[in-house]
């Protein structure tokens, strides 16, 4: 018996999607849409930061003190962690290796220091994109322009997007979003493509040994 071969109780082998990029760059209008276009199924992270009026405890993410991450961390719970902004957040174990298993695609909306992290354990099933925005005063704009946070917390963000882009050659892909219908597009390119790749496609052993063993009939 082979055992070289990957299992066949999977059609296929999840994507793990990772997208990082600075704060206003873009990544969450485009993972939004991933979303929404039912493409994935995001990976809730938990976070000690304060919840902007917008967002919704377990769906954006579950917010939650720092007691509480300190025994999620301390349990072995999380998959990765990192401070971010002077707050942690972190990626929950459980429900990534469910969908794994299952082989179903996740998004992960994490920093450069999370997707490490995840390179490091997930190898072969990650994908990461970084987004880069067209220009730094372009990411000035957008910050402000979403007015979700205070200026001070706007000049850190700045600050910190310099560290972040930095990062951006141990991605697999780079995407500049100076136009967000064509940023979206290739991103889905990529996502296309991956999702065709040989190795995360088992059950194609079995179609091309059916495609061997066919008969070749006349017409
Ligand atoms: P925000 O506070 O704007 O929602 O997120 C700040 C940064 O933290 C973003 O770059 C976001 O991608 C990152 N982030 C969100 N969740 C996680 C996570 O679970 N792990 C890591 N490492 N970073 C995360």
């Amino acid at each position: 018996m082979r055992t070289d071969q990957p299992s066949k109780t999977i059609r296929r082998r999840g994507v793990m999607l990772v997208l990082s990029s600075p704060s206003g760059a873009g990544k969450s209008t485009i993972a939004r849409t991933l979303l929404e276009q039912h493409e994935f199924e995001l990976s809730v992270s938990v976070t000690t930061r304060q919840r902007r009026g917008s967002e919704i405890d377990g769906v954006h993410y579950r917010f939650i003190s720092r007691r509480e991450f300190e025994s999620l961390r301390d349990d072995d719970q999380l998959l990765e962690w990192a401070e971010v902004h002077g707050n942690y957040y972190a990626t929950p174990r459980d429900a990534v290796e469910k969908a794994m298993s299952e082989g179903r695609d996740m998004l992960f909306d994490i920093d450069w220091q999370g997707a490490q992290q995840l390179r490091e354990k997930m190898n072969t099933d990650l994908v990461s994109i970084f987004i880069l925005p067209p220009s730094m005063a372009e990411l000035r704009t957008r910050l402000k322009r979403r007015a979700e946070d205070p200026d001070d917390i706007i000049e850190t963000r700045l600050t910190n997007a310099r560290i972040e882009i930095e990062r951006w050659r141990e991605y697999d892909y780079v995407v500049v979003n100076d136009d967000l219908d064509r940023a979206f597009g290739e991103v889905r390119a990529i996502v296309a493509a991956e999702r065709l790749r040989r190795d995360r496609r088992p059950g194609m052993y079995d179609f091309v040994a059916g495609l061997l063993s066919e008969k070749a009939t006349k017409p």
